[in-house]
């Protein structure tokens, strides 16, 4: 048989925890057509990964790519660190559906995908998926529908609990969202437009999950003090809906809840025995979102990644930014912000937790980004798996692999075997490591060699290729 590519002396590392091996890797149509040492096969073209590490492509569990996969489809973000698939709308901001557009100025957190507002111009979801069939760009993608975004096309005030003919409005806009391709529903409890939202409104709106096979994904409303209560909440919102959950880049945030990792995750874990339950993880100790003073007061340091009115502090120190500028938060509105308020400790503990994916969190379109987005991944391989020993590079890979793609029900993907697609990322296990820093933090990954999304190479010789072979995955 001829294949269109082969991936000659590969060290396979197959996604699914199994110790490495060598073996050539046979790629036809878009998939892994065999996988082994065929002595008489020939391909159209051939790459030599001696010495590197073969891997199924990675899967960013934690997106808010729903816009750059249109005004920047090359994904150098992503691809760079060898990231083959990203899970977008999350948060509870998704970019559709905008039946009635997007009154400026658009409404904090969703300015986090557009400030200007022109790029919420899909009144449908179908037609969000519709474009990114017709103009892939280089990753795949699977998609949530945000409940804030539902919120702002559907209430006059958010700042209450919706009324019945509201949830019902939000309800059939969610299940339009599922059947044009949507996994799941997305939350951002946490943030001021969703915040009013008691546990019911969700619950109602999330009704067609059930049906549709979807999943319920939440940035939890209290990832601080109340960190318990906002689990239980989840809990028992995947258990009256009746679907799995995801915890969304988990963490307990604040200097008096440092450590309480130690009551998270056994409370996770007890409840994994009787619901389905996955969670998601960044590699930092440093958040990021919009800025408030309110967040900034219980930070122990806060950079500024973004301001409309005053671009030219993106980058600096808010301290700095009042000795040097005379401004203050309100300010520098609307603007985003790192927020250093995590221990070192529950992040390397709830990176280790055996359940636990890797997600960027990335906000593609900062001045100044956190570097979570471009370097989430080497950061894992590379200083936490290598450097620290926190686990072997087999389950670092896993947890950006097999078990995302277990999690988000992608069938084919997150695992390297004959007959799942072609997504493929070859790097070299020495090397790899973070180009972005919190100095510098727009720079690709060091150590990935090659990246293959459905068999097309996206990635070589550290830039783009050009090709924009992303597909919309479904649930299955
Ligand atoms: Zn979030």
């Amino acid at each position: 048989m001829d294949y269109e590519l082969v991936i000659r002396n590969a060290t396979v590392i197959d996604g699914t925890r199994s110790p490495r091996y060598e073996a050539d890797i046979f790629i036809a149509g878009g998939r892994i057509a065999a996988v082994g040492r065929l002595d008489n096969a020939r391909a159209d073209a051939e790459l030599d990964a001696s010495g590197r590490i073969v891997a199924p492509g990675f899967i960013d569990s934690h997106t808010h790519d729903d816009r750059l996969m249109l005004s920047a489809p090359d994904m150098a973000p992503k691809v760079s660190q060898g990231v083959t698939t990203v899970v977008a709308g999350n948060c509870g901001c998704s970019l559709a559906p905008a039946p009635n557009g997007m009154p400026a100025p658009v409404t904090p957190p969703l300015d986090l995908l557009d400030d200007a507002g022109g790029w919420f111009r899909f009144p449908t979801f179908r037609e969000y998926v519709e474009e990114l069939v017709a103009h892939p760009p280089a990753t795949n993608c699977a998609l949530l529908v945000g409940h804030t975004m539902l919120r702002v096309q559907t209430m006059d005030k958010l700042e209450r609990a919706a009324k019945k003919a509201e949830i019902a409005k939000m309800r059939s806009l969610a299940d339009e969202a599922l059947a044009a391709g949507a996994i799941g529903i997305s939350t951002g409890l946490y943030y001021e437009p969703a915040r009013a939202a008691p546990t019911d409104e969700v619950v109602q709106i999330c009704r067609p999950l059930a049906e549709r096979n979807g999943l319920y994904v939440t940035h939890m409303r209290d990832e601080g003090d109340n960190v318990l209560a906002s689990l239980e909440e989840t809990f028992r919102i995947g258990r009256e809906v009746g679907v799995p959950v995801v915890i969304s880049h988990h963490k307990v945030a604040g200097a008096p809840n440092h450590g309480r990792s130690s009551e998270t995750l056994p409370l996770i874990e007890a409840r994994m025995k009787s619901q389905p339950i996955g969670l998601d993880c960044y590699p930092y100790c440093a958040s990021s979102t919009i800025l408030s003073a309110g967040r900034a007061a219980v930070a122990t340091k806060t950079l500024v990644t973004w301001s409309k009115p005053h671009p030219e502090v993106a980058g600096m120190d808010l301290e700095e930014i009042g000795r040097e500028f005379k401004l203050g938060v309100e300010e520098l509105l609307p603007a985003g912000a790192i927020y250093f308020s995590m221990s070192e400790q529950d992040v390397q503990r709830i990176l280790a937790f055996e359940h636990t994916m890797i997600g960027s969190d990335g906000l593609p379109h900062d001045a100044a980004p956190h570097p979570r987005l471009w370097a989430t991944f080497p950061r894992v391989l590379g200083h936490y798996a290598r450097g620290l020993g926190l686990f072997p590079l087999e389950t670092a890979v896993y947890k950006m692999t097999g078990l995302p793609a277990r999690t988000f029900g992608l069938k084919d993907r997150g695992m390297l075997a004959p007959g799942m697609a072609a997504d493929i990322t070859i790097f070299d296990a020495g090397e790899i490591d973070e180009g972005a820093t919190f100095e510098r933090p727009i720079a690709p990954a060091k150590g990935i060699d090659t990246v293959i999304v459905n068999g097309a190479i996206v990635w070589r010789e550290g830039k783009p290729t050009g090709a924009r072979p992303g597909q919309v995955l479904r649930r299955s």
